[in-house]
């Protein structure tokens, strides 16, 4: 049997996950089963930092449609994934493995701020760690986020959990024809548009020569797989 594929790796999770079969909110089994794959995805000795997204509260260009400014909605937007985080960080707890979350912001309260250092340090504890606030600043998004702390963090590789087994021409939930690509380049996956990522974030994992796998996060295990190489998934990379 062969090892994990990579040492380190970045997991990109969606806010809207985090609301299992409702439209926004927590599905608290729908949680503690991501705690559980992540721990399992721990178990084969892959350091394991998380990037959560905050969908499922507050996406900062909704709110900011409605009259507020789009800064002040995006602030809302990143506070949204510290809340998501703190759940990830109680189930993963409450399962018996060490987590730790890191944030954008000053908090002291809530969370310790994100540096490299505190990162390495407790990935390198066997801790997972949780990044939330996205990347501090407006106007970017947790799959950007995702790639800046991969690159930052030294991880191998980004893997983005959505709720389809990778990247296809269109949705293959409304369009039977679209076609599924088992690997693109960065540049392909910007030039073909396609919304499984934005492009500011397959720009900057081309720069850093990162690659992203995404994959479906709806198979109990998927990320175990993926980590081992036997998972399915879109390969994009260089
Ligand atoms: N956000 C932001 N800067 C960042 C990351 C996120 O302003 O670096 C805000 C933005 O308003 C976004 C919200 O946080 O809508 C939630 O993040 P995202 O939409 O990426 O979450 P997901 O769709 O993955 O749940």
């Amino acid at each position: 049997m062969t090892g994990p594929v990579y040492r380190r790796v970045v997991i990109k999770l969606s806010g809207e996950y985090f609301a299992g079969p409702n439209a926004s909110g927590f599905d608290q089994s729908t949680i503690d089963r991501v705690a559980g794959d992540l721990i399992a995805a721990r178990e084969l000795g892959v350091e394991i930092a998380v990037v959560v997204g905050g969908g499922n509260l507050v996406r900062g260009v909704e709110v900011s449609s409605r009259g507020m400014s789009r800064p002040a909605g995006d602030t809302m937007g990143m506070l949204a994934t510290v809340m998501n985080c703190l759940a990830l960080e109680a189930a993963i707890e409450r399962k018996g493995t060490p987590a730790r979350t890191l944030t954008a912001h000053v908090m002291p309260q809530v969370s310790e701020l994100f540096t490299r250092s505190a990162a390495h340090k407790y990935l390198a504890e066997g801790r997972i760690v949780l990044l939330g606030g996205g990347t501090g600043n407006p106007f970017f998004t947790t799959d950007t986020t995702a790639v800046l702390r991969a690159a930052e963090i030294g991880a191998q590789a980004v893997l983005k959990a959505t709720n389809v087994d990778g990247v296809y021409s269109a949705d293959p939930k409304k369009d039977p024809s679209a076609k599924r690509f088992d690997r693109l380049t960065h540049s392909e996956a910007i030039g073909g548009g396609y919304k499984v990522m934005d492009a500011t974030a397959f720009a900057l994992a081309r720069e850093t020569s990162l690659p992203i796998i995404v994959f479906s996060i709806a198979e109990p295990g998927s990320i175990g797989a993926i980590l081992s190489g036997t998972g399915r998934g879109t390969i994009v990379a260089g």
